[in-house]
């Protein structure tokens, strides 16, 4: 699942839309301290379904709305959208349009206001969290995925226990999303 494009708006430090594109090879984003690199990155966890505040580098999850600058007032709804090329690699539920299957583009978005209201969507069309979730899990990408690796990461990797690693390779081949369905199915 190659990540073509990201579209930002309202989110961190992005008031206005902000595009990416991502195009064959390597890309890398350079840029002055503080200018929002790393705020890219957490955008694209934000919109695979990070939960975690922390983990996003804030308070609450309300910190990842644009909360004004000296020149400009703070904005009530932050908006992500990733745009993966459609490798077949995806995990279709039957709670997706089957149409969607066969589109090259698989564009997944995240919103959320200030009023704590959140939205997910697939291609547009409103979705639980859980069908993303479900979509990229085993693909690499999405919250287990290794696809983006930070840097307390590699750390991690190297002096994780067996169990701890085992996650990493579950994920890499696949199973994730069948441990998160039994879960759930044993919950019920
Ligand atoms: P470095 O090179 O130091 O790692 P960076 O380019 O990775 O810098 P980021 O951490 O992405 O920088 O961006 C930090 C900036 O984002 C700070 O100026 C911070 O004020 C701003 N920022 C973070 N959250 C918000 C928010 N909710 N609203 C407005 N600005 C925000
Ligand atoms: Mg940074």
């Amino acid at each position: 699942m190659r990540l073509r494009r990201i579209d930002i708006v309202g989110f961190k430090s992005f008031r206005d839309k902000m595009s990416l594109e991502f195009s064959e090879g390597m890309t890398a984003i350079v840029g002055p301290n503080g200018c929002g690199k790393s705020n890219v990155v957490d955008a694209m966890k934000w919109a695979m379904g990070d939960m975690s505040p922390k983990s996003l580098r804030g308070q609450s999850m309300e910190d990842v709305i644009f909360a004004g600058s000296e020149s400009a007032r703070p904005l009530g709804m932050a908006e992500v959208t990733l745009t993966f090329e459609n490798d077949g690699s995806a995990q279709w539920d039957d709670s997706i349009p089957r149409e969607f299957r066969e589109i090259s583009e698989i564009a997944v978005t995240r919103r959320l206001h200030r009023s704590g209201d959140s939205e997910y969507l697939i291609n547009r069309v409103g979705c639980r969290l859980m069908d993303i979730q479900n979509l990229l899990a085993g693909t690499g990408v999405g919250k287990q995925g290794y696809s983006i690796i930070e840097q307390n990461q590699v750390g991690f990797i190297v002096s994780a226990r067996p169990s701890e690693r085992r996650l990493l390779i579950e994920e890499a081949s696949g199973i994730t999303r069948y441990k998160a369905q039994r879960e759930r199915t044993v919950k019920r």
